[in-house]
């Protein structure tokens, strides 16, 4: 069920408003005359975005765009995973991106739920539909915040992986050899799986911290220093993290990565822009010639 060749995706999250809705779509035809493998949708623990994710896949797959809808197990039973699984197959679904979640705050930790970790979706995913679904499953160069230490973390990354997932998409980092690293500690441990890098645009300094300070990316303090030091100058800002990111970029497709996952923010521009400078515009060329 691997893909032979890099593959390319981008990923939404469901929009709460109509107006957001209208808005995602033009941006979206925008990013599919791109050419990427397939657009996955977010959904949040709990089925709190539940609505905004059937919402948006069924648009998308309404355009006959391949997509791969996320699942949070986390505080969701067996019986309403099982539900998500039918209605995503009968709607010819063929990709998953496998996940825990974290519940929002509020909905406490013991919400009905019957998994514990992300290993526990991809068995069941792999026992209820065999491989019908290819999943991916998340990974973390910089190791999950709330992992222990980084040996157990990656333990329990090969755990996602011995259940049967078929590739892993990172976290976004914003320093290469943290994602090599975590690539040859995977290798050695005996793991073969696609880890695509997840690419994080950088356009607005201050929501990027305050994600990266929940998700324990890290943004370099080299980085982080440039980006305070604009201000409300946008313009230089979005300038120098493009440049940032399309390094980044080039730095991992030549190191080996087998492709990369732009979490678009829905918005169509910055992706685009590091598309179409990386020489994307043929991935079966860039392929190729690999
Ligand atoms: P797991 O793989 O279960 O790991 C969670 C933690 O538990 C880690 O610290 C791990 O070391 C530990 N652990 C794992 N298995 C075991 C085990 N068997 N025994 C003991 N410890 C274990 N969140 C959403 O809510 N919705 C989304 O759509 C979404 N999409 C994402 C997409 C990507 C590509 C990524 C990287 C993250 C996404 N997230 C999403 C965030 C993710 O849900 C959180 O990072 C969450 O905290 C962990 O999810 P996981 O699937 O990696 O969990």
């Amino acid at each position: 069920m691997t893909d032979p060749q890099p593959v390319y995706s981008f990923e939404l999250f469901p929009p709460k408003t109509p107006e957001g809705f209208a808005k995602l779509k033009g941006q979206v035809e925008r990013l599919a005359a791109l050419g990427p493998r397939y657009f996955s949708v977010t959904y949040g623990a709990g089925g709190s975005t539940r609505a905004g994710t059937f919402e948006t896949v069924d648009w998308l797959r309404s355009r006959q765009i391949d997509t791969a809808p996320h699942l949070a197990c986390i505080g969701s039973t067996r019986a309403e995973v099982r539900e998500l699984l039918r209605r995503y197959r009968d709607q010819g679904i063929q990709r998953l991106v496998a996940l825990r979640g974290d519940l929002p705050s509020g909905m406490g930790t013991g919400a009905a739920g019957e998994f514990r970790y992300a290993n526990e979706l991809v068995s069941f995913i792999r026992a209820e539909h065999g491989d019908h679904f290819a999943i991916e499953v998340a990974a973390y160069p910089e190791f999950h915040p709330q992992a222990p230490n980084p040996n157990r973390d990656l333990d329990n990354f090969v755990r996602k992986v011995d259940a049967g997932a078929d590739a892993a998409i990172t976290q976004y980092f914003y320093n290469a050899d943290a994602y090599f690293g975590f690539v040859d500690a995977c290798r050695e441990r005996g793991v073969t799986v696609p880890i695509v890098p997840g690419i994080m645009p950088i356009t607005n300094y201050a929501q990027l911290a305050r994600f990266s300070d929940a998700c324990g990316a890290e943004i370099p303090r080299w980085i982080r220093r440039r980006l305070e030091g604009f201000g409300d100058d946008l313009g230089s800002l979005r300038a120098f993290g493009h440049d940032v990111v399309l390094a980044l970029c080039r730095r991992l497709l030549e190191g080996g990565a087998p492709g990369l996952h732009f979490y678009t923010m829905n918005q169509s521009s910055p992706t685009q822009r590091l598309w179409r400078e990386l020489g994307l515009t043929d991935p079966g060329k860039i392929a190729n010639s690999q």
